[in-house]
């Protein structure tokens, strides 16, 4: 689904964010990315939705090398990848079913296929009773659920989410989690960046951590490693 071969990211002024990281994710697989603040996570999740570029190595998604990539491709590439924020971005103008839509808008759905989309991915994040709200009225756990909404209602293959428990208490934490095992469970591939250890050895998922941008472990984060 996702692989990355040697890559590294330098910003300007010479700071090197990535240091040549190699990893693969497969179809279907979840995956958690942890590290320090400034380890590298958003860096790594940028060069995948195409926000950055690599300085240098390759990026695949599905086998396609997103460096040759014209800018006029980006839209169908960043279509396969569902991308979740700590701050769920959402549009606090715009009602929750408004803000879920907005992918489908840009792809042209109308009328009832759209709305049935739009129920369907609220169904599945629990929210539909909240479908003609505000973002500005909903709970921090109901906002983040919205922002997975919107994600998944074009239902891309791959799931990227980066802090998306970083503003929440830990029984919210562990709810968010579940929806995002979910989908996993649905098929989707997922990858999640999070500092929060603890919850994330709970999980029991496959585990890359950076430091300093380079990737010193890969594997399953074991509760000592946490406390
Ligand atoms: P994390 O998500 O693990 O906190 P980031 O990928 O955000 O780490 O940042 C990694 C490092 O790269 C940090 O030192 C950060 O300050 C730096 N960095 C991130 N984005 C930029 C940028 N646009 N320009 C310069 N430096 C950046
Ligand atoms: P996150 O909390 O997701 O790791 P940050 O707060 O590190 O994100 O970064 C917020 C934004 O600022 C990002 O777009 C990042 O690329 C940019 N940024 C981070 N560090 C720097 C930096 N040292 N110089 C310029 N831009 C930066």
């Amino acid at each position: 689904m996702l692989r990355f071969e040697q890559v590294s990211k330098g910003y300007s002024g010479g700071f090197v964010a990535l240091d040549r990281v190699s990893f693969e994710l497969a179809k279907g697989e979840m995956a958690f990315l942890t590290g320090h603040s400034g380890a590298g996570k958003s860096t790594l999740l940028k060069l995948i939705s195409l926000i950055e570029r690599p300085s240098a190595g390759r990026v695949f998604i599905n086998g396609v090398d997103l460096t040759g990539i014209k800018p006029r491709q980006i839209p169908y590439v960043r279509r396969d990848v569902g991308m979740i924020f700590q701050d769920h971005r959402l549009l606090m103008n715009h009602s929750v079913f408004d803000n879920v839509a907005l992918p489908l808008v840009i792809e042209g759905f109308t009328g009832r296929d759209m709305a049935k989309r739009v129920h369907a991915a609220l169904d599945q994040v629990g929210l539909l009773d909240k479908a003609r709200c505000l973002p500005a009225t909903l709970s921090g756990g109901e906002a983040q659920r919205v922002g997975i909404a919107r994600a998944v209602v074009n239902k891309p293959p791959l799931l990227l989410a980066d802090e998306p428990t970083g503003n929440l208490d830990p029984d919210l934490s562990k709810d968010i989690m579940r929806v995002f095992e979910a989908f996993n469970q649905a098929g989707v591939s997922v990858l999640v960046a999070s500092h929060d250890l603890g919850l994330i050895a709970r999980m029991r998922y496959r585990t890359m951590t950076l430091k300093g941008g380079k990737m010193i472990n890969d594997g399953l984060l074991h509760q000592e490693d946490s406390e």
